[in-house]
């Protein structure tokens, strides 16, 4: 795979709305590269005009945080999300109810001791 360019990400253009990184392309559109790809490990950023390409060189650190945009993905993934944390409180119930039924066990045996 061979590069337009190697581009420092400071030397990019961030939109925050969009949160996408921009660099001027020789063709006159941009090559963009989003902040979440950015964050996902990814380093390339495309021209939608053309077919050249440049390799991003940045560190985790230089990244601004990742916001969450309203998009009806990430809405899903917080779907997903609170459904984990129902399923873990439900874990959490059985995880008591076993409690319970030790307690219950241990009352039962000291029952028996009072019995002998
Ligand atoms: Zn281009």
């Amino acid at each position: 795979m061979s590069f337009y360019e190697e581009v420092e990400i400071e030397d990019m253009t961030y939109l925050p709305a969009t949160q996408e990184y921009t660099y001027p392309c020789p063709c006159g559109d941009v090559f963009a590269i989003s902040l979440e790809e950015l964050w996902d490990g990814e380093d390339v950023g495309l021209c939608a005009s053309c077919t050249l390409r440049i390799k991003v060189v940045f560190e985790e650190g230089d990244l601004p945080e990742l916001e969450e945009l309203e998009e009806e993905e990430e809405e899903g993934e917080g779907a997903k999300e609170a459904g984990e944390g129902a399923r873990e409180a439900g874990e959490g119930a059985a995880e008591a109810g076993e409690g319970a039924a030790e307690a219950g066990e241990g009352a039962a045996e000291a029952v028996a001791k009072l019995a002998v």
